[in-house]
C-alpha cells in the first residue's frame, strides 16, 4: 500500500494522510492548513487530494486542523462516509459550521477591500455554509473498541487518546493480497493527568506506527505548578484593575479553563468580584456536548458531578454569544477573566480582546495552548515588542504567560512512555504533527533509548509498505521543497527606494495634499519593513 502525506509533516497543522490499497483509497484526517499565508494556500490546492477519488476518512479527533477541510472535500466532489467517535461527530459539525462562518466572513471582507479599492472581482470562501453541512449526513459515529469495517478488507478500531473529548488513537488493520499489516494512527495524544479526560490507552501491537510529535523537544510543568501560575496572573491583573485574556480553543481548552477556574475559586484563589467571561458562542455550545458525554470523561469529573458539584460552573461565570455582548466586553471597566477563540489569535473574538489590552501594562494574556509557527499567538510568546491586528500596529506592554503544563498534549518524556509499550522494536516509526527542531530531538531520544527505525515525512512525500518489508520506496516531489527566492524582490525595492530619494525635490514641488498622500504611503511602507525587522 501507498501513504501519501498532505499535512501535518513537518509542522503540527493540516493533518491528513491518504492511503491507497490495491482496492481503496481512503484518508485518515482532514485537516485544515493553518499558519502562514504559504501554507495557508494548500488548503485551495484540493488538486492533491483528489477529493471524488476518496472511498472514506476516518477521523481522529474533531480539532479543525484535523477535519477543517471536510467541507472543502465535499464541495469538490467527496461523497463517501466520514467515521469518527460519537462526540467527535457532535463536536465536528459545530466546528464546521464556525469554520464556514470564519471562511464566508473573511470573504465578505476581502470582496469589499476590493471594491473600495475600486476592482469588482468578488472573493469566494475556501467552502460555505452549504458545504459544511453537505458533511453532516456522511457522519458515521463509532464507540471506543467497537471495530468496524468500512470496505472489504479493511478494519479500523477507536481507542481514546485522552487528548480532547471523543479524540481517538486508531488502529487499522488492512488486507492486502493475503496478508493483514496493522497499521496505528496516535492521532493527537492526551498528556496525563489532564482535567476532564482520561489517560490516553496504550497499544503494544503494530507493524507501523504514525505518532504526533508537537512536544518531541520539551515536558510541560506539573499541573500543581500551571494551577499556581494561573492564580498568579489573576492576581496579577485584579491587583492592576486590569483584565486576564486567554486565548482558548472552543473546544478542550475553555473546558479546561473552566475547569482550572473552579479549583483556583475552590483554593479562595479567585476575586469573588472578578466576572470570568467565556466570550465564544462556539465554546458555550462545546460545553453542552460535554455535559452530554459524561461516560467519556474522566472519573474525577464523574465522581464531582455525581456528587452535585459542576466543575464547569462558576458563580460569576458569565457568557456572550452576540456581537454585541462581546464589544460591550472591552467597553467593561475593571478586572475581568475573558476566555475566548480562537486559541492561537489567528481568527475570531479574542483579536478585538488582544487590541484592547495587549498595549496595557497590568494587563495579563495567558496562552494556554500550542502555537503554530507564523500564528499572532506564536509571535506573542517569542517575545515581539509589537503585533499587528486589524491593519494596526499594537504594542505589547501586558504581561505574557505561557502556561505548558494545561496543554492537551503529552510531552516529551509522555510520548516515550507511550512508545515504549510498543512490542515489536522492528517497526518504523513516522513522526508526524509537530515542527522540524522538536521532531529531530526526538527522534535522536527515540534512536537512542528505544530503538526504532525513525521517519520524518515531508509534504506531499509518498510511501510504499509491505509488511514484512521494510519501507519500499520513497517519492519526494519537488513541491515539498519550498523555495522562496527573496533576492529579486529585494533588488526590485532597493531600485525604487532609490528612484524615490532621487525624486525627493519633485516630492516636495507637489501640491499638499498630494505631499499628504505620499507621506502615508511612506508611512504604511515603513510599518510593514518594521514588521519584517521585528521577525529577525
Ligand atoms: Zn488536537
Ligand atoms: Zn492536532
Amino acid at each position: 500500500m501507498k501513504i501519501k502525506f498532505l499535512g501535518a509533516a513537518r509542522e503540527v497543522t493540516g493533518s491528513c494522510f491518504i492511503i491507497e490499497t490495491d482496492k481503496v483509497r481512503f484518508a485518515i484526517d482532514c485537516g485544515m492548513h493553518q499558519g502562514s499565508a504559504e501554507i495557508e494556500k494548500r488548503n485551495w490546492d484540493t488538486e492533491a487530494y483528489e477529493p471524488a477519488n476518496i472511498n472514506f476518512f476516518i477521523i481522529t479527533h474533531a480539532h479543525i486542523d484535523h477535519s477543517g477541510l471536510l467541507p472543502r472535500m465535499a464541495q469538490k466532489g467527496f461523497k463517501g462516509s466520514v467515521y469518527a467517535t460519537e462526540p467527535t461527530g457532535d463536536l465536528i459539525k459545530i466546528l464546521l459550521l464556525d469554520s464556514a462562518h470564519i471562511q464566508e466572513t473573511e470573504s465578505t471582507l476581502k470582496t469589499k477591500r476590493m471594491q473600495r479599492n475600486g476592482k469588482q472581482e468578488k472573493i469566494v470562501p475556501l467552502y460555505s455554509t452549504k458545504d459544511a453541512q453537505d458533511v453532516f449526513p456522511l457522519i458515521k459515529t463509532k464507540r471506543y473498541n467497537e471495530v468496524f469495517s468500512p470496505t472489504n478488507g479493511i478494519k479500523a478500531n477507536f481507542q481514546d487518546a485522552g487528548h480532547i473529548l471523543g479524540a481517538a488513537i486508531l488502529e487499522l488493520f488492512i488486507e492486502e493480497n493475503g496478508s493483514s499489516t496493522k497499521v496505528v494512527f496516535s492521532g493527537d495524544i492526551g498528556r496525563r493527568h489532564q482535567l476532564l479526560m482520561k489517560d490516553p490507552v496504550t497499544i503494544s501491537e503494530a507493524d507501523y506506527l504514525f505518532m504526533e510529535s508537537t512536544y518531541g523537544d520539551r515536558n510541560h510543568k506539573g499541573e500543581e505548578d500551571s494551577l499556581n501560575e494561573m492564580a498568579e496572573a489573576i492576581q496579577f491583573s485584579y491587583s492592576r484593575g486590569e483584565k486576564v485574556i486567554i486565548p482558548a480553543f472552543a473546544v478542550e481548552r475553555t473546558q479546561e479553563m473552566l475547569y482550572s477556574l473552579y479549583l483556583i475559586n475552590r483554593d479562595g484563589k479567585l476575586p469573588k468580584d472578578m466576572p470570568v467571561i467565556i466570550d465564544s458562542p462556539l465554546a458555550i455550545k462545546a460545553t453542552e456536548i460535554f455535559r452530554r458525554y459524561r461516560s467519556y470523561l474522566d472519573s474525577e469529573t464523574q465522581s464531582l458531578l455525581k456528587d452535585g458539584e459542576d466543575p464547569l460552573n462558576l458563580p460569576q461565570l458569565q457568557f456572550s454569544s452576540s456581537t454585541e455582548q462581546s464589544m460591550k466586553i472591552n467597553e467593561m471597566k475593571g478586572s475581568a477573566v475573558i476566555i475566548s477563540a480562537s486559541g492561537m489569535a489567528n481568527a475570531g473574538r479574542i483579536r478585538h480582546h488582544l487590541r484592547h489590552n495587549l498595549w496595557r501594562p497590568g494587563a495579563s494574556i495567558v496562552f494556554v495552548g500550542f502555537q503554530a509557527e507564523g500564528t499572532p499567538g506564536r509571535k506573542i510568546v517569542d517575545g515581539a515588542k509589537k503585533i499587528r491586528i486589524f491593519n494596526e500596529d499594537i504594542a505589547i506592554k501586558a504581561k505574557i504567560w505561557t502556561i505548558g503544563g494545561f496543554s492537551a498534549h503529552a510531552g516529551q518524556s509522555q510520548l516515550m512512555d507511550w512508545l515504549g509499550k510498543f512490542l515489536n522494536k522492528k517497526m518504523p516509526v513516522f513522526l508526524v504533527h509537530g515542527e522540524t527542531a522538536a521532531q529531530e530531538i526526538l527522534s535522536s531520544l527515540i534512536k537512542q533509548k528505544l530503538g526504532f527505525e525513525v521517519k520524518i515525512p515531508e509534504y506531499l512525500e509518498e510511501i510504499k509498505i509491505k509488511t514484512g518489508v521494510q519501507l519500499e520506496e520513497f517519492k519526494k516531489p519537488q513541491a515539498a521543497k519550498r523555495q522562496i527566492n527573496l533576492t529579486p524582490l529585494f533588488a526590485d525595492l532597493k531600485e525604487k527606494f532609490n528612484y524615490i530619494s532621487n525624486h525627493m525635490e519633485k516630492i516636495q514641488s507637489l501640491p499638499k495634499s498630494k505631499q499628504v498622500e505620499i507621506l502615508d504611503l511612506l508611512k504604511q511602507a515603513n510599518l510593514n519593513i518594521d514588521e519584517i525587522k521585528s521577525e529577525l
